[in-house]
């Protein structure tokens, strides 16, 4: 007979980790970039006070434990603060993604039944353009002062309020409720490329353990010794649950807000301190084409993490060789909560030659404790872990998704949930991620990774990105076409970058055609809208 365990049944919530944020590490400094530009510095004993006045202001709104709230805002403390109220009061955060299409936008919010919306000053035409098709939200917040509300043009936008008098009415005492982990905290849409967007309804639980799992020091190591700069926004998958790591492990916490350039980017960097930084590829290419052209160096960043889509191996190398700033580089998905998988290199690793420690790298790394990882083939068949057999990465685990919000069937398959994502497993449990699965190029009966041909093409100097997509080939069904975008003032041609990949990948996967173009179509998480190449670029290649 199993016998139960004597231990106490308490729940992980959102509340419980901005109260242990406070209360352990009450001093510890939250620097944010303003709407404005300005930068704004308090106190994590600051920010838990204004979170318990927001918490006193949503019921007057009319909101209730359950409700949901949008907020349509960049990472600042504002933001944060809601981030804390809302999920702390049994509510429900509503992150919208503002680079979304307004019909999507006015889709999820109804979808999703947000009945206040927050939002930053910057989104004033968007809220205007979405408000008419969301009869349901009752109040709009502008995440400022009267002064700046006041400024703003938000005609036939119904009731809006601004976020400062709000909370200045509310006493700072709130009796946190003791919620059931399991219910909804945070909600995320998927970017929805094909039909409409999907939620993610994360749960305290689930929030809770993944930020956990983020302070590990094989994932990014947050703890008071570090200074945290989340490029990630928190307006996707929770800015991969650093606003709630960096109370959890007690470290400064830094906010960029809208500026997401690279020359703010480093300069907040370098005055702040910044030892840990998370983001998307595109950030980091951008940013180290502004410290390479400048001459400049990091002082004080040791860690990045990345993930998203693939951070190119000769990105990596930079980073580690050239600027000594660790490269860790993670898989996950709106449906993962955050990090799913990590690259960590260990004492194992310690006398690989560098050019494989950075191919390693470049792969997606181990699954995290509490994530468990298989390959499927097209069967449902599951595949050795032999770093070879290629299927699909099927994910599951306890800040995984079952359903999507207000789904009527699982999401799951035997259990699992199915990513759409085309990878391997090798012996020691490394993933590769080969490629999304309809990004994946089908040519003459085999695959064609475009991830490895976007990350071959990326290593020449010339070249500052890199898309590959499949054409339609009457002969080999797909073919590879290859865009490029050169660095500024780097010459570079057709039969120049097919002689450099020449020597590095296969020679039937060279692309049969490629463009040079200014810039490639970026979506609303910094990744490239391969959607859009494919319609515009969806000519068919010539038999040959
Ligand atoms: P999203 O839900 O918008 O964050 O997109 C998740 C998808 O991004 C995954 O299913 C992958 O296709 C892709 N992705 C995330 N991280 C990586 C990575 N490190 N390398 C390659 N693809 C990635």
């Amino acid at each position: 007979m199993n016998q139960p365990g004597s231990m106490m049944d308490r729940p992980l919530l959102v509340s419980a980790i901005l109260e242990h944020g406070e209360n352990q590490f009450g001093d510890q400094h939250i620097v944010s970039r303003e709407t404005d530009g300005a930068l704004h510095r308090y106190r994590f004993a600051d920010m838990a006070r204004r979170a318990r006045q927001l918490a006193n202001a949503l019921k007057p709104l009319g909101l209730r434990p359950g409700s949901v709230v949008g907020s349509i805002a960049w990472n600042n403390h504002r933001h944060l603060e809601a981030y804390y109220a809302v999920s702390g009061s049994g509510m429900v955060i509503h992150t919208c993604n503002p680079r979304l299409h307004s019909e999507q936008l006015a889709y999820i919010i109804n979808h999703a039944e947000d009945e206040v919306v927050l939002f930053d000053t910057t989104f004033a035409p968007l809220v205007r353009a979405v408000a008419p098709s969301c009869p349901r939200v009752r109040h709009w917040v502008a995440l400022c002062d009267a002064q700046a509300l006041a400024a703003m043009d938000l005609q036939g936008v119904g009731s809006v309020l601004a976020y400062e008098p709000l909370i200045a009415a509310e006493v700072d005492v709130f009796d946190w409720p003791e919620c059931d982990e399991k219910i909804g905290a945070a909600l995320c849409y998927t970017s929805g490329t094909t039909g409409h967007p999907k939620g993610v309804l994360y749960s305290h639980r689930a929030l809770s353990l993944s930020a956990m799992s983020a302070c590990m020091p094989g994932v990014l190591s947050i703890s008071p010794q570090e200074t945290v700069l989340p490029v990630v926004p928190m307006f996707h998958i929770n800015a991969w649950c650093l606003p709630y790591a960096a109370l959890i492990g007690g470290a400064k916490l830094v906010l960029p807000g809208p500026r997401l350039d690279a020359a703010s980017l480093y300069e907040l960097m370098e005055t702040e301190r910044v030892t840990v930084s998370a983001g998307v590829p595109t950030i980091w290419m951008g940013l180290i084409q502004y410290v390479e052209q400048n001459r400049l160096r990091f002082t004080t960043m040791r860690r990045t993490g990345v993930g998203g889509s693939a951070m190119p191996k000769a990105l990596i190398a930079k980073f580690n060789d050239v600027f000594d700033v660790e490269v860790r580089h993670g898989w996950g998905m709106t449906e993962t909560t955050a990090i799913a998988t990590m690259s960590s290199l260990g004492t194992a690793e310690a006398d690989l030659a560098p050019e494989e420690r950075h191919a390693l790298v470049a792969k997606q790394g181990k699954s995290v404790f509490g994530i468990e990882l298989k390959l499927v083939d097209e069967q449902g068949l599951t595949l050795p872990r032999d770093g070879a057999s290629q299927g699909e990465l099927m994910v599951r685990g306890q800040w995984i998704v079952e359903r999507y919000h207000k789904a009527e069937r699982t999401a799951l398959v035997d259990g699992w949930f199915p990513t759409g994502d085309i990878a391997t497993i090798d012996p020691q449990g490394v993933v590769q991620i080969r490629d999304r699965s309809k990004d994946v190029i089908k040519s003459g009966g085999e695959w064609i990774s475009s991830i490895d041909l976007e990350n071959a093409a990326v290593a020449h100097p010339a070249v500052a990105m890199a898309a590959v997509i499949g054409v339609k080939h009457p002969k080999w069904d797909e073919r590879p076409l290859l865009f490029i975008v050169r660095k500024p003032g780097q010459a570079l041609d057709k039969p120049q970058i097919l002689d450099f990949l020449a020597e590095r990948v296969a020679k039937w996967w060279l692309p049969d055609d490629v463009l040079f173009v200014d810039s490639l179509p970026l979506g609303g998480t910094g990744k490239v809208q391969k959607n859009e190449l494919r319609q515009r670029h969806g000519h068919v290649f010539d038999s040959d």
